[in-house]
């Protein structure tokens, strides 16, 4: 066999789809047998327990549509590396594809399996598709990147994404396929410390399932996205972040269902094009400036007395949507239950931890990192910073949210605190009650038991906050 008809492994990773995957369309499309594999990897090591978990149930949605086409998912463990050289010494494969990633994780690791397989002869090439515009190829007029988002987005809307390209018509399959793991033997669940037979009705795993969504988005919300978007009892929004962060969805095909709206007069549908590029913008953040994700994206917060400790009881009663704040509660319990949180319920509740209860926001990023199944490390950080004020383009430091006031504005006949708060209701909703099925027996939760009252006044909390803003950050 030469090279020009090997076999072409495939890399899945963050693009568990068939339509509009770049990479895959051109596996597919030189006729070559393709061989879709799937790495237990130190990527994957690294994950939280949600994000691992969806990730099992992701795995499975799409190796099953893999196997309708009549190919297959080849799963296997160990680093990245190591095991796509044994699995090209195995089945003769003369290139290693893949989409790229952006987190430094993945850049340091994937530029490591580049610079082998090349100089061992074997065609290692990385193709877009998690995003719409590369990294790089946006750059302001003197040539670098962009850390403010309204001239991101003037920038990138005079970049064209490209038409999405269909499903490959043709999945050319090895002579004979490897040896894969049982999905089952990972335990991608296993450090859910959580029911998961809960979590798990929550979650809407495949492309088929995101395609739906975004279907019933287009033709039923976005009209009305802009105006009832952050109004979290609402089901205003797309959902489409669980599908985004694994790739089940290409944001192409988003886009360009969302710019037909425009077309056709849909007041929203503006307003949903410009949330795709925070998330473009997040990305271009994070890769440009990785430090984001684990350090003050402006040194000038680095001596702010944020507490860091893991086990002050103010963080840990946040985490368990006991802080006495009902806003803050359901925004944390309807994340502990279905693995998200509304945005307007993620800025609250970040808002309430880095300000009123001064912590620091790596602790509560880290957490979200724990418990999110649309986690994504760039949207994550920058949302994190962008409440605290120590980010790019963040929310002044100064304007400390109210959660009574937000929860007047944006939930004003209680709809979503009731939805996950049961004490104190007569009959509460079967939402609420979940969440004490959900949570581990060692916190010692139940629906009966008295509803705290807070540990730190909302006014006492603001003001502690001002005072230690107006030192770190004296008045010129
Ligand atoms: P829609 O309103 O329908 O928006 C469509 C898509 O645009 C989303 O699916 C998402 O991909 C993107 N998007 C929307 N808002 C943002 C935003 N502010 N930043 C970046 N992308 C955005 N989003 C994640 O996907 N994963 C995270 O881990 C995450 N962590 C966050 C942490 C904090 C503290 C904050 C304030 C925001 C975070 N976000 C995160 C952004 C946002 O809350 C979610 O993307 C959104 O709630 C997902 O719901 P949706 O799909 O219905 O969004």
């Amino acid at each position: 066999m030469t090279n020009s008809d090997s076999p072409i492994i495939f890399w899945f990773r963050r693009d568990l789809r068939i339509t509009d995957n770049p990479g895959f369309h051109a596996a597919c499309a030189t006729g070559r047998p393709v061989v879709p594999v799937f790495l237990h990897d130190e990527g994957v090591e690294r994950l939280g327990a949600a994000p691992k978990f969806r990730l099992g149930l992701g795995i499975a949605a799409f190796a099953a549509e893999l196997e309708r086409l009549g190919s297959a998912l080849i799963l296997r463990r160990g680093p990245a590396l190591q095991a796509l050289q044994s699995l090209v010494e195995e089945i003769g494969a003369g290139a290693v594809w893949w989409s790229r990633g952006y987190d430094p994780v993945s850049v340091t690791r994937d530029a490591g399996v580049k610079s082998w397989f090349k100089d061992h002869d074997v065609d290692a090439r990385s193709f877009a598709g998690h995003l719409l515009f590369e990294p790089w190829n946006v750059k302001t007029g003197a040539g670098g990147y962009y850390k403010v988002y309204s001239p991101f987005w003037r920038a990138v809307c005079q970049q064209d994404v490209g038409p999405a390209l269909p499903a490959p018509l043709r999945l050319a399959k090895p002579s004979h396929w490897p040896n894969s793991d049982a999905l089952s033997s990972w335990h991608m669940d296993a450090q859910m410390n959580r029911a998961v037979p809960i979590v798990t009705r929550y979650q809407s795993p495949g492309e088929a399932a995101a395609l739906a969504k975004l279907d019933l988005f287009i033709s039923d919300r976005i009209n009305d996205y802009k105006k009832n978007r952050d109004f979290p009892a609402l089901d205003a929004t797309s959902d489409l972040s669980e599908h985004f962060s694994l790739g089940e969805l290409s944001p192409r095909i988003a886009w360009h269902r969302a710019q037909e709206a425009v077309r056709v007069g849909s007041a929203g549908a503006e307003h949903f094009l410009k949330e795709l590029v925070w998330r473009e913008f997040a990305y271009h953040l994070m890769f440009n400036s990785p430090h984001i994700l684990d350090r003050n994206w402006r040194v000038e917060w680095d001596d702010f007395p944020w507490s860091a400790d893991e086990t002050n009881p103010d963080f840990v009663r946040w985490c368990r949507g006991q802080t006495g704040v009902p806003m803050v509660d359901a925004a944390m319990r309807e994340m502990y239950v279905t693995g998200r949180m509304h945005n307007r319920a993620r800025m609250i509740s970040a808002s309430y931890l880095t300000k009123h209860l001064m912590v620091h926001w790596k602790l509560g990023m880290d957490w979200f990192a724990d418990c999110l199944t649309d986690w994504d490390p760039a949207a994550n950080a920058m949302g994190w910073q962008w409440v605290a004020g120590s980010g790019p383009d963040a929310a002044p430091y100064f304007r400390v949210f109210n959660p009574e006031t937000q929860a007047g504005k944006f939930d004003p006949d209680r709809a979503y605190i009731d939805r996950w708060i049961a004490q104190r209701q007569e009959h509460p909703m079967h939402t609420a009650l979940e969440f004490f099925d959900a949570v581990p027996r060692s916190w010692g939760l139940n629906p009966g038991g008295m509803y705290l009252s807070p540990g730190v006044s909302l006014d006492s909390g603001r003001k502690r906050a001002l005072a230690a803003y107006s030192t770190a950050f004296p008045p010129r």
